[in-house]
């Protein structure tokens, strides 16, 4: 004989709540917990093994201006356009869309150039972007390096969700490409940053006596990301 367990039975939490929500049953939580899936713009809830659909409904009405607020905090996703204003290293180009060009993406004067379909300029400029940060980001860093007598192994340019810069005990230095995108003081902030590690892997005040060494400013460049550095994740 099969027995359906009262607790086995399917509720759709979406349908009752009158928004879109993930829930995952979990026998290992010992409460509810809420949070907020940022790439999926959707609230995901926990529920625990002992818990009435009742209640977890209950528990999420009683969290929605939370949920509300933090949905409206996440920036949206954007492709770049055609016409539209970058900070590209420092400096303001106009992005230009020219089907029939045949260089593929290119600079010219205060404009960068994306060549081919509209459909594929969003790429076409993030990868021509990620390539010249590898060049320009490499030069910089071995230059500083060779300032405090350190050698930079490899420089690689990385697409993390969560990380502007790092630096490994190999000597390898990684940055995020979205980086090219702030103010010219904020890459160099940065640079100067990942580079003092190969002296000090830590944030000792030796460390950041020698980031100023480098940038006597850097305050300026670490605040910014403090405050601007979300906005460039609106770029995927
Ligand atoms: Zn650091």
């Amino acid at each position: 004989m099969k027995i359906t367990l009262l607790t086995g039975r399917t509720f759709d939490y979406a349908a009752a709540l009158g928004f879109d929500i993930k829930v995952v049953k979990s026998p290992r939580a010992s409460k509810l917990i809420l949070r907020i899936d940022n790439k999926e713009r959707i609230p995901v809830l926990t529920i625990p093994r002992y818990c009435s659909s009742k209640r977890a409904l209950e528990f999420v009405r009683s969290n929605q201006e939370w949920i509300d607020s933090c949905l409206s905090k996440i920036p949206q996703i954007r492709q770049f356009q055609n016409g539209e204003q970058l900070s590209l290293f420092g400096k303001t180009y106009t992005v230009r869309h020219m089907p029939k060009a045949r260089a593929g993406v290119f600079f010219d004067g205060d404009s960068v150039c994306v060549s081919g379909g509209r459909e594929f300029l969003h790429r076409r400029l993030r990868d021509f972007i990620k390539e010249q940060a590898q060049k320009k980001f490499r030069q910089a860093s071995q230059r500083l390096a060779a300032k405090i007598d350190c050698h930079v192994n490899d420089v690689c340019i990385k697409d993390t969700k969560s990380r502007w810069g790092s630096c490994s005990n190999r000597n390898n230095i990684n940055y995020n490409w979205r980086i090219a995108l702030a103010p010219d003081y904020v890459i160099k902030y940065l640079i100067a940053h990942e580079v003092s590690h190969l002296r000090h892997p830590d944030h000792s005040a030796d460390f950041w006596n020698c980031v100023a060494f480098f940038e006597p400013r850097y305050d300026k460049g670490r605040d910014w990301l403090k405050e601007h550095g979300k906005e460039l994740y609106i770029y995927e």
